[in-house]
């Protein structure tokens, strides 16, 4: 466990699968798992008491299906979600709740659908806890908390602190319980998702939150759950979460509490990015390749439609070359990688801020094709069809078969909804 990453600039294949007979059976751009690689990370949290897999890191139902088919179970963040889980085989309530729905408010629907299917709930504002209580009756139900502290560099991903809209603020807990009590609804789960990944230090002031908010629940509590946030190296070098480490740190508040409450306290853990990411693969073609000034340019068929994350957090993807001709000693060069896109951010290799910068892959021909690594959490479902371009094909790869898990969309999907007046 723990080895520092490695990635390499050239790729034949992808889990035992020919990339030139992915991108001639499936044409690009399309997003490629590697089941596998699921399994391995499933097994990999396989301690904690549960594994809920936070589907919107990546929700084709192929993948909802295989993780559920070994344990895990999921949250839903919208209506669409629940529907997504349901009809990925996942029952509506059980022990552990098979779906939760998680959010900081209810919008009509999802309040509906939640009340009409019994599913659990783990709750993120005030409103919430008065909303469930009027009209679904007397339940369990979980609590988000916000700490008052967050983590994470960019804004844009932080998910405590005053400046976080995420949970109920730390020091309306004891409000919140006698809200919920007033509406017959009890507090059995507590939930934090701050995000320490690797940084143990302040992971431990997270179990000290959870641990002081435990406390003022009281024993009506039987689970708590650390939230997702793992961090997966997506740099060369990077080291991969010790997750042994961060297992007995969590271990530790609940064996605490479960001495204060005398009965059991389940462990969750709530996983997106951690069990999707390095499963996932973009293949795409390079269609045009030129020069400005001092850059070489590999303009490529897939945009930020496609994948947002570069655009979005300036986040930085793995990416290499697969040659058509097979010829794979190749010299290397720095280049930037961009998309089709009407719109100069369309860029892949790009910092935060937007920054273009390059990178150093091999020297390419025109229909070679590039794989942007490390894509299978907040990739396909960030997809939009700005451009009017189609979202992508998504295949599942398993045992060495490759099978077309979503189609391509098509141009007349495009416009399938859209109406001109008759008059
Ligand atoms: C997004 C989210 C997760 C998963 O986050 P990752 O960083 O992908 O692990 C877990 N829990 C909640 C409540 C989330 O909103």
């Amino acid at each position: 466990m723990n080895q520092a990453a490695t990635f390499s600039t050239i790729r034949t294949e992808i889990a035992g699968v020919s990339v030139l007979d992915l991108a001639s059976t499936f044409e690009t751009p399309t997003y490629v798992y590697d089941g596998s690689k699921i399994l391995e990370r499933i097994d990999e949290l396989r301690q904690f008491d549960v594994i809920r897999y936070a589907q919107k890191a990546c929700s084709n139902l192929a993948i909802l299906d295989l993780v559920r088919r070994h344990g895990v179970v999921v949250d839903a963040v919208s209506n669409g979600e629940i529907y997504r889980a349901q009809a990925a085989g996942f029952a509506a309530n059980g022990t552990p709740p098979p779906v939760v729905f998680c959010a900081d408010l209810f919008d009509r629907k999802a309040l509906e659908q939640v009340i009409a299917l019994d599913i659990h709930v783990n709750v993120g504002s005030a409103d919430m806890i008065e909303q469930l209580g009027k009209s679904g009756g007397p339940r369990n139900i979980s609590l988000r908390i916000n700490p008052g502290f967050g983590h994470g560099h960019s804004q844009k991903t932080n998910t405590g602190g005053e400046q976080s809209k995420h949970g109920i603020w730390h020091e309306e807990l004891e409000s919140c319980l006698a809200l919920a009590q007033q509406h017959g609804l009890t507090v059995t789960g507590l939930h934090m998702h701050i995000g320490s990944g690797s940084d143990f230090e302040h992971l431990a002031q997270v179990c000290g939150a959870m641990e002081r908010s435990a406390r003022i629940v009281g024993s009506s509590l039987t689970s708590i759950s650390a939230g997702g946030g793992l961090p997966i190296p997506y740099r060369v070098g990077e080291a991969s979460l010790d997750i042994g480490r961060y297992f007995e740190v969590w271990n530790a508040t609940r064996n605490r509490l479960v001495e204060s409450f005398g009965h059991p306290v389940s462990l969750e853990i709530e996983p997106g990015r951690y069990l999707s990411a390095e499963a996932g693969y973009l293949i795409t073609e390079i269609r045009a390749i030129k020069k400005m000034g001092a850059n070489t340019f590999y303009l490529v068929d897939a945009g930020f439609n496609d994948l947002a994350r570069p655009i979005m957090y300036g986040a930085y993807h793995p990416i290499s070359l697969t040659p058509r001709d097979g010829n794979l000693t190749r010299p290397s060069q720095p280049v930037v990688v961009g998309g089709p896109l009407c719109e100069s951010g369309d860029i892949f290799t790009q910092e935060e801020g937007g920054f273009v910068c390059t990178r150093e892959l091999p020297v390419a021909n025109v229909g070679d094709f590039l794989v942007i690594e490390c894509a299978g959490a907040y990739g396909f479902v960030m997809a939009s069809n700005y451009n009017s371009r189609p979202l992508a094909a998504e295949v599942l790869l398993q045992d060495q078969r490759a099978r077309q898990v979503r189609n391509r969309q098509s141009e007349a999907d495009l416009i399938s909804h859209e109406r001109i007046p008759a008059d």
